[in-house]
């Protein structure tokens, strides 16, 4: 690890190496904007299942330039298949459209979204435990665990649904909503032999996803309400393994079997928020919603609003640190403010979709139409453009 001086300022300093805070500074970096971004663990997080994107998410993806190559370890995807446990299975197809969606190892965008950014921009074994701003530049002092401080004119608070950064700048801390999920990827060594489906599978309070990545790996989720018991042992992956195949009893063998042959299943709970602040700091990723896709949008809008403002960086720019405060406030208050509605749209489909999982038939019903006639459905969001970088 890289030896830090007691006290280093630098122009924007990202805190969490995971895909909303590296897709930051890859955002930032293909705008010609240095940043550094501070990770807690020692390597690379490029653990984890995989995540399907739909159109916007690609969109972000070819504008950060990784699109192509990760498209290549991708199948694409265009109907999902739902069914109802209880109705033996039946269902409907829903076309997903042209654009479809894909599915890929969270390993591979984490890793292709590492491998574009210059080696030094990231920097392992960084935890960060508190942050204070000064009140009169609005610059910020970034603690670090080791007792070192770093200074920083723009600071984006990457750091997942437990924020550092969102905790000590004074958000409230994001609602945690009523569901989990527990997601995987399974091997099948000789081939898995499913249709390009997206499967969706209701039971009873309890929504299954299954989606092939390629021909050999699929990945799945579980979603269902939240089990105080699942999450004493989510570090266990072989008890949330045997968990999660505990609540399939009633779905066909072969999603059970699936779930089963799964290794390293992993759980964390659905979160909604919507609260990004401004002035020369603020949120990306899921400190701010839950999902990738939101993650990726939030990079390219923020890395655009901040180089409109500041076309030639934060480091080599000659402006007076109050000039940067204000060109700072203006770029994130822009990107507040185009994210806004967005997000809104988004809590509201999340904490409904939550709710027809959890609720009475007859409020399901209410939700689903709701859902569908009000909010636009499922697939409405995904055709979202976050615009150029
Ligand atoms: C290990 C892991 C595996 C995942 N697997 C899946 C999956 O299979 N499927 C899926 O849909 N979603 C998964 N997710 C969640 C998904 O990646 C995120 O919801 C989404 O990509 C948004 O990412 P994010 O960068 O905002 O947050 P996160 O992915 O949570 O990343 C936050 C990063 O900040 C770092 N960090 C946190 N606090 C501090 C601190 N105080 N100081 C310094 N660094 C800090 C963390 O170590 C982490 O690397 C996973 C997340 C992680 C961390």
């Amino acid at each position: 690890m890289e030896m830090r001086t007691q006290e280093e300022l630098h122009g924007i300093v990202i805190i969490g190496g995971g895909i909303s805070g590296l897709a930051t500074a890859l955002g930032l970096h293909k705008k010609g904007m240095k940043s550094v971004v501070l990770e807690r663990s020692e390597t690379l997080r490029n653990t984890g299942a995989a995540i399907a994107f739909f159109h916007n998410g690609w969109h972000a993806f070819d504008h950060l330039g990784v699109g192509d190559q990760l498209r290549a370890k991708s199948t694409l995807i265009t109907e999902m298949h739902t069914k109802w446990v209880h109705k033996d299975g039946t269902g409907d197809v829903i076309p997903i459209g042209e654009e479809g969606l894909r599915c890929v190892k969270r390993s591979d965008i984490v890793d292709a979204l590492a491998d574009s950014l210059p080696s030094e921009s990231i920097r392992f074994g960084c935890r960060i435990v508190a942050v204070e701003t000064d009140p009169v530049t609005s610059f910020h002092a970034v603690h670090l665990e080791d007792g070192s401080v770093m200074r920083t004119k723009v600071l984006i608070g990457c750091d997942g649904s437990n924020s550092v950064v969102a905790k000590t700048l004074g958000l409230k801390p994001p609602n945690l909503f009523r569901t989990q999920v527990a997601q995987a990827v399974t091997s099948y060594p000789n081939g898995h032999g499913l249709s390009n489906h997206f499967l969706y599978l209701w039971g009873d309070k309890l929504l299954l996803g299954r989606v092939p990545i390629d021909e050999k790996t699929v990945y799945w989720f579980v979603v269902q309400e939240v089990n105080p018991k699942d999450f004493e042992s989510k570090e266990d992956s072989r008890v949330v393994r045997d968990l999660t195949v505990e609540a399939l009893k009633d779905c066909p063998a072969e999603v059970v079997e699936m779930v089963k042959r799964c290794r390293f299943p992993y759980i964390e709970s659905d979160i909604m928020d919507n609260d990004c602040g401004w002035g020369c700091y603020t949120l990306a990723g899921s400190g701010t919603i839950q999902g990738a896709g939101t993650a990726l949008e939030d990079a390219v809008v923020l890395a655009r609003c901040l180089s409109q403002e500041m076309p030639i960086g934060l480091s080599e720019s000659k402006m007076s640190d109050q000039e940067i405060q204000i060109r700072a406030g203006v770029a994130l208050r822009r990107y507040a403010r185009e994210r806004r509605w967005r997000i809104l749209l988004l809590s509201a489909k999340s904490y409904l979709l939550g709710s027809i999982l959890c609720a009475s038939w007859p409020k399901r019903f209410v939700f689903l139409i709701i859902f569908s006639k009000i909010l636009g459905g499922k697939f409405s969001h995904t055709k979202y453009d976050c615009g150029h970088l």
